[in-house]
C-alpha cells in the first residue's frame, strides 16, 4: 500500500487533514495531550484511493532545538518512510518565511511533493493561495480541511501517484 505524508510548519492543518481522511478510524487514534509520537500512521481513504497516512506529530512542541531543525529532522524521516509528500500551507495566515525556506528544503529532498492549501474556505485564503504558487512546487491544491472542501482536486493530485 501506498503511504503519503502530511507535513509542514505546525498550526497549518495537518492533524485536522489526517483525522478527515482517517475519518471514523480517527477513534482509535490516541490523542492525549503531552504522549509524544513521532509519526502516527492510519489507513485512510480519499474516493477510490486507499493509502496508509503519516501525520508528524510531537516535535512541534518538543523543546532543545530550533523549530526549523527540528521540523527538517522529523519531515526528513517521514519522507523517507513514504511515497508522497503532501505539503500543507495556511492560505489564511499566508505564506511565512518558514514555509519558504522549508519548500526550498523540500524541492530537494524529495520528487512526490503535492502542494495544498488549507483553510482556502470562504474568502480569506484567496491572497494566500496566490502567494503559494511562488513556493515553486506547482500548482497549489486549494482544501479546507475543516469544512471537507477540494477534496475531489487533492483526490485528482493524489491518483498520479497512489
Ligand atoms: P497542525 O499543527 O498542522 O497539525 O494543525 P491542526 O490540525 O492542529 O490545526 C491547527 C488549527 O487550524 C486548528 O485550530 C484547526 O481547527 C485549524 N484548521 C485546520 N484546518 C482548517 C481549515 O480548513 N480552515 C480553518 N479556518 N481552520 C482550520
Ligand atoms: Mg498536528
Amino acid at each position: 500500500m501506498r503511504r503519503v505524508a502530511i507535513v509542514g510548519r505546525p498550526n497549518v492543518g495537518k492533524s485536522t487533514l489526517f483525522n478527515r481522511l482517517v475519518g471514523r478510524r480517527r477513534a482509535i487514534v490516541d490523542d492525549t495531550p503531552g504522549v509524544t509520537r513521532d509519526i502516527r500512521e492510519q489507513p485512510a481513504q480519499l474516493g477510490d484511493l486507499a493509502f496508509m497516512l503519516l501525520d508528524t506529530a510531537g516535535w512541534e512542541t518538543a523543546g532543545g532545538e530550533a523549530l526549523e531543525a527540528r521540523m527538517r529532522r522529523f519531515t526528513e524521516r517521514a519522507i523517507e518512510s513514504s511515497d508522497v509528500v503532501l505539503f500543507l500551507i495556511d492560505a489564511r495566515s499566508g505564506i511565512l518565511p518558514l514555509d519558504e525556506s522549508f519548500a526550498s528544503w523540500l524541492r530537494k529532498r524529495s520528487a512526490k511533493v503535492i502542494l495544498v492549501a488549507n483553510k482556502c474556505e470562504g474568502r480569506a485564503g484567496q491572497q494566500g493561495l496566490a502567494e503559494a504558487h511562488g513556493l515553486g512546487l506547482g500548482e497549489p491544491i486549494p482544501v479546507s480541511a475543516e469544512h471537507g472542501e477540494g477534496l475531489s482536486d487533492l483526490h485528482e493530485a493524489l491518483g498520479r501517484h497512489v
